[in-house]
């Protein structure tokens, strides 16, 4: 509202004042006078209704006001404290607006200080002062109601009896009227005398004398009902209502009051809140920008200027051969072309530029002398690249450049791309003449290469048909060719210098077929085909890659100039590694978390397996831990763990092939035999399954997710830990990618607060695993959820044990549920106490 508005607003409300005033002198308006009907009295009630639910409203208001405003003061803290918070403060120490912008803040945290106040005034006095008013507004209403119903109900009867009088009356006016006809009849007829004549005229005379009585009572009644009405009307009603109105004026003066108490409290131009502003104000008055770094300048005068030192690094090119030089160009046959479009590039540059700062410049005049400066600058700058640069060529003179790389390339090639471990992949590289391959130096490798085929040849396979041209091998018969077999897989295989192998990879949806090398760490060269369908890396191309590899391995040179990586040893697949083709698929058994489990058969021995298949969807990184399992599974060897016999990456789908495991899942066998599996078939799962962990734990395996789900039944419903898709082998494991897909109801409390897993955590699912098994299939911690068993245990809660779990077995289980890990028993202690109980169960 502007000034002017609020002038008028103000003498709007107090020419309003005076006319109420007015009126009430005038009139000598009161309730007594005006409110005399029984619509008046319900509009009266009416009104103190309104008033009582606009008291409640105000209420309601005030309570918000007082949130909103205690909100705004922590607000304002906050702002003060963030705006006062200053990790460079002794920087700023002296500044003007530093110092003036702390004041402003201080007094942001004196305005807080003052909102919170005044609202906690207002909550604690004056919402009780409403509180108050509306208790006693509301008493007041209800004696005032009372008394009224009172005094009106003393008029009611006498109307209601005056009204029963009357209709008494006109009854026995009626009889009489009967009565004096019947008489005048009998008179008439008997001509006066008889016994019915007698009759009828006593009872006349009774109906007269009735008549009369009920008269002079009606009389009488109307004049009490005249006085009753006179005296309610005239003196009880005014009484009460004088009275009530004086009540209702004493609570408007309270509620006035309260009125003015909030109004003052909210009035953020209280002389309290314009100090705060003025102050705010007059901290900004402090600042004088003239002085404001005169301290920074003072302190800073004593330490001269800092220079970076560009010094060029001599180690950079100590490995060169003296082909580079520190601080000189190179120019040789890979940078000339290089050099020369720099030149090109520098040139126009520098003279825009010359241009831009010469007087026939109109433009040099508007700019700013920051502008000019760096104008000035670049053109040093231009200037001296090229001088560098002409310095360089000018030497080279018209002599042809010399060779840069000790290799002659081939113009031909674009070069091969070069994916490696610790460098950017180097592509299109053209260079010299090429040089025809050097001849066998070294029979021995070739002799490796032609070793005979170990697998039979699969000619349909594409990789097969791509690659067999000119040889009757396919590349999956090589014992090198690993096929998609993962990075990770392939670096542990090549350990020493010149170790390789080729196997498959899918870029952008493209099969690629990858040199490994190990060179001064690992290396990935991706084999180009040439338009002609010839395959080659920077040398050669040759129809099949068998003779690129035999290439490589016979001419000792490098795959490419840049890694220097030379083929020395291939490295064959290991006896787990088999061929797609090796296994028969037969029915699906299961579902797991990265493709179906199938029944199936090995060709060569016929043996029956199982195979767990990985979806070709799946992301390469799921595709590694999928085959985690194989890498962990393919060391063990143990009754009760289930046994690998082989991984199949030569194509998609990868596959791991296992012992078949006739019995299926623990947890579906539990739950399926429920009503027929003893208690020793029981004690005997759960002997199989520490046995298995035992073996676990001597080889420093930790599973991570042991459970029903994930053990087999074999015959004789042996036990077999499976799924090792969450294995580690390592003491302790911390996990750090997040808690994702985490068995909240099996795992340990360290891992799930910490990450922290060992065997003492697989030790706690053993004890879940076998409340499994007692339960027959139960879900553990039935009806809770994960959180909430977890909160649980954290709490203390463990488990009852399952109906039948011998008591041996709850009491281990308990042991197995210890919440220090160090007071749980290892595996090799959990199954001397399981065999003991089972030895008593004999
Ligand atoms: P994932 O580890 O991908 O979750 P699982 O190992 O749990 O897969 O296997 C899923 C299901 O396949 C199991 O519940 C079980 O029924 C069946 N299964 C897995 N391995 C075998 C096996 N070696 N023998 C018999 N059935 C198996």
């Amino acid at each position: 509202m502007s000034q002017v508005d609020d002038g008028l607003h103000l003498l709007q409300v107090k020419s309003l004042v005076f006319e109420l005033s007015r009126r009430l002198n005038s009139k000598q308006m009161g309730f007594s006078a005006q409110l005399q009907t029984k619509a008046a009295h319900e509009a009266l009630l009416s009104r103190q209704d309104a008033e009582l639910r606009l008291l409640e409203t105000m209420r309601r208001c005030i309570s918000n006001k007082v949130k909103c405003d205690k909100d705004y003061a922590t607000a304002l803290s906050s702002i003060s404290a963030l705006g006062q918070k200053n990790d460079r403060a002794e920087e700023m120490s002296n500044s003007l607006v530093g110092r003036a912008w702390r004041g402003m803040m201080e007094e942001v945290e004196a305005a807080a200080k003052l909102f919170r106040s005044k609202a906690e005034i207002i909550e604690k006095e004056t919402l009780d002062k409403v509180n108050t008013l509306c208790q006693e507004k509301r008493k007041a209403r209800k004696i005032y109601l009372e008394e009224y119903n009172r005094i009106t109900q003393k008029f009611t009867n006498i109307c209601d009896e005056v009204n029963r009088k009357k209709s008494d009356y006109q009854k026995q006016l009626e009889s009489y009227r009967f009565m004096r006809s019947r008489f005048e009849e009998y008179y008439v007829k008997s001509g006066r005398g008889g016994r019915k004549l007698e009759d009828v005229q006593d009872k006349y005379q009774r109906a007269c004398r009735r008549l009369h009585l009920i008269h002079n009572e009606y009389v009488l009644l109307l004049s009490e009902a005249e006085q009753v009405q006179k005296d309610v009307k005239s003196h009880l009603l005014p009484a009460l209502f004088s009275h009530y109105q004086t009540n209702l004026q004493s609570f408007i003066v309270n509620w006035r009051s309260i009125m003015k108490e909030i109004s003052l409290h909210w009035n953020c131009a209280s002389k309290q809140f314009v100090d705060v502003w003025n102050r705010s104000e007059a901290h900004v008055e402090t600042i004088v920008p003239a002085n404001e770094y005169v301290d920074l300048q003072q302190k800073q005068m004593a330490n001269g200027t800092d220079y970076a030192d560009f010094t060029f690094d001599n180690s950079l090119v100590e490995d060169t051969s003296g082909k580079l030089q520190a601080n000189t160009l190179t120019v040789d046959n890979l940078t000339v072309e290089w050099v020369r479009n720099k030149m090109l590039e520098v040139e126009p540059k520098l003279k825009d530029c010359q241009e831009r700062l010469s007087n026939k410049n109109p433009d040099l005049q508007d700019m700013n002398e920051v502008a000019i400066a760096e104008l000035r600058c670049e053109e040093k700058k231009l200037t001296r690249q090229l001088e560098v640069i002409k310095k360089a060529l000018t030497e080279l003179g018209c002599e042809e450049a010399p060779p840069g790389c000790d290799i002659p390339l081939n113009p031909l090639l674009d070069g091969s791309q070069e994916i490696s471990v610790d460098s950017n992949p180097e592509i299109g590289r053209k260079l010299s003449h090429p040089s025809p391959p050097p001849p066998p130096t070294q029979p021995s490798f070739v002799d490796i290469l032609r070793k005979p085929f170990r697998r039979k040849s699969v000619p349909s396979s594409p990789l097969g048909t791509r690659h067999n041209q000119g040889t009757s091998r396919s590349l999956v018969d090589e014992d090198w060719f690993h096929g998609v077999l993962p990075r990770e897989e392939v670096v542990r295989l090549l350990t020493r210098e010149g170790d390789f192998l080729v196997r498959e990879t899918t870029r952008n949806d493209e099969n690629q077929t990858v040199l490994s090398v190990c060179w001064g760490g690992h290396k990935h060269f991706i084999v180009q085909t040439t338009a002609e369908g010839q395959f080659r890396f920077e040398g050669p191309a040759f129809n099949t890659i068998q003779e690129l590899i035999t290439y490589q391995i016979q001419s000792q040179l490098p795959v490419t100039g840049r890694s220097g990586a030379i083929l020395r040893t291939p490295i064959p697949r290991e006896r787990w590694e088999l061929n797609n083709d090796d296994v028969v698929l037969g029915d699906k058994i299961g579902r797991g978390n990265f493709g179906d489990v199938f029944k199936g058969r090995l060709l060569a021995t016929n043996e029956e397996v199982a195979i767990k298949t990985c979806r070709v969807t799946v992301a390469e990184e799921h595709k590694r831990k999928f085959l985690q399992e194989g890498r962990i599974l393919k060391q063990y060897d143990h009754p009760n763990i289930v046994k690998l016999i082989g991984i199949c990456v030569q194509k998609q789908p990868i596959m791991i092939v296992m012992e078949l495991v006739v019995g299926g899942s623990l947890l579906t066998h539990l739950r399926t035999n429920a009503s027929s599996v003893t208690t020793t078939q029981l004690i005997n799962m759960c002997r199989d399954a520490a046995a298995g962990m035992r073996y676990l734990e001597s080889k420093n395996c930790i599973h991570r997710d042991l459970a029903a789900r994930n053990c087999l039944v074999g015959d004789k419903n042996i036990v077999k830990i499976s799924d090792f898709g969450m294995s580690r082998e390592e003491e302790e494991y911390i996990v750090s990618d997040g808690m994702k897909q985490i068995p909240i109801k099996w795992t340990a409390p360290e891992a799930l607060n910490f990450g922290k897993y060992t065997t003492l955590c697989d030790v706690w699912s053993y004890g879940v695993l076998c409340w499994e098994i007692f339960a027959k299939g139960g879900v553990p911690y039935p009806g809770m959820s994960n959180s909430k068993a977890r909160e649980k245990i954290d709490a203390g809660y463990r488990m009852p044990a399952p109906d039948g779990t011998p008591e041996d077995m709850y009491r281990l289980m308990l042991r197995c549920w210890e919440y220090q890990p160090e007071l749980r028993p290892h595996f090799d202690q959990i199954l001397n106490i399981v065999e003991n109980i089972l030895g008593t169960m004999r």
